[in-house]
């Protein structure tokens, strides 16, 4: 066993790392397509078990966004209830206890503790109460919110809503700074156009404030769209009470930080958090990046987090959680859990950290700022 384990190992990480094997062109391609045939191979198998036992921490962050009853037809902006509902069936058949985020760091500086899992839920959707909430309330399993100050006040500028708006309600889009113009036949077209417009602006503030000039031309109000989805001051205040839930920052734009100035990064960040306490009247410890990936927030954004006076800081950086972490808590790695369907094995690789080891090639577990 440990020989074939060690070679399958030594054979994906070089076809993963080495581009040079396959055309320029196709290597990306290919390695996206390797990568998922991987973890459907081994996300939920005993190899794969084996393969990534290094990978396996004590803990568990899942990140969730909204909850759709029709996930297809919200462009896969989120995932079914069945899917959380999956996860959580999940974990508790792992043994995993499902925690609150200062129970995580209390069980990760004690060797003794039980492995755990913390479900959390960014932005402040409304549908996380009317949809989350009672699947939660079945297993009893508490779940964080991080909310950004701007989607509760209205003022957040939620490209995001509106590229799904305009794609959602018109056949055909033209997006002038891409220069591209997109037929928009039926849900896959729709589907398929978010995912290249989002590929595009990647972390890239300049390119997000952009399309604001399309969505005015076809009469989209950001505001209103907000409204439609987030809960409102009165929602998150009444919200906050229930014993199951923990609200934590997420800033108060919700945009790339790493765009910003250093005044700018931190004022994000730390407005956010006055803002939260004065409205929920209770301290507000902990924090996920509005946008997790590397390109979009690093050492500079990890240090102001902790100068706000948060406790935590979750990237979207693949990984479970070490007792390392204790040491860097503001680069804590979440996992994806709620963008459409998770196969079972897609499932099984977030469970068992095959995840990490395919998306880093084997690099080191414990996540921070890579
Ligand atoms: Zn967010």
């Amino acid at each position: 066993m440990s020989y074939f384990v060690r070679n399958l190992r030594r054979f994906a990480g070089e076809l993963l790392e080495d581009p040079a094997r396959v055309p320029a062109k196709v290597s990306t391609a290919l390695k996206v397509k390797l990568k998922s045939g991987l973890e459907e191979a081994l996300g939920a198998s005993a190899v794969g078990d084996r393969l990534a036992a290094r990978y396996r921490g004590r803990g568990l962050v899942l990140m969730f966004h909204e909850i759709h009853d029709d996930v297809e037809g919200n462009l896969r902006m989120g995932c079914s209830p069945e899917q959380l509902r999956r996860v959580l069936a999940a974990l508790k058949s792992e043994g995993r206890d499902i925690v609150t985020p200062d129970e995580a760091l209390a069980r990760l500086a004690d060797p003794q503790a039980k492995e755990f899992a913390v479900l959390t839920f960014d932005d402040g959707y409304r549908d996380n109460r009317i949809r989350a909430l009672p699947i939660l309330e079945e297993f009893g399993a508490p779940m964080t919110m991080f909310v950004p100050t701007g989607m509760v006040t209205r003022e957040v500028y939620a490209w995001w809503l509106g590229l799904r708006a305009l794609l959602q309600r018109h056949d055909e889009v033209e997006i002038e700074p891409m220069a591209r113009r997109f037929r928009l036949a039926d849900a896959p077209s729709r589907n398929a156009a978010l995912r290249q417009i989002t590929l595009w602006i990647g972390t890239d503030r300049i390119r997000a404030e952009a399309l604001k000039p399309t969505f005015d031309r076809h009469g989209l109000s950001l505001p209103e769209l907000v409204a439609e989805v987030a809960m409102d001051e009165r929602e998150l205040k009444d919200f906050a009470t229930h014993p199951l839930v923990t609200i934590g920052g997420h800033t108060t734009s919700h945009t790339f930080l790493a765009g910003l100035d250093d005044a700018a990064a931190y004022k994000d960040i730390a407005d956010n958090k006055v803002y939260l306490e004065s409205l929920l009247g209770g301290e507000v410890r902990h924090f996920a990046y509005p946008y997790g990936t590397e390109g979009a927030c690093g050492e500079r954004e990890a240090a102001y987090v902790l100068a706000a006076g948060f406790a935590t800081g979750f990237t979207t950086r693949s990984g479970q959680l070490f007792p390392a972490h204790l040491a860097t808590s503001s680069l804590l790695p979440r996992e994806d859990a709620g963008f459409a369907y998770m196969t079972p094995a897609q499932m099984g690789s977030r469970l068992n950290g095959m995840r990490r080891a395919l998306v880093t090639h084997f690099a080191d577990p414990v996540a921070g700022l890579r």
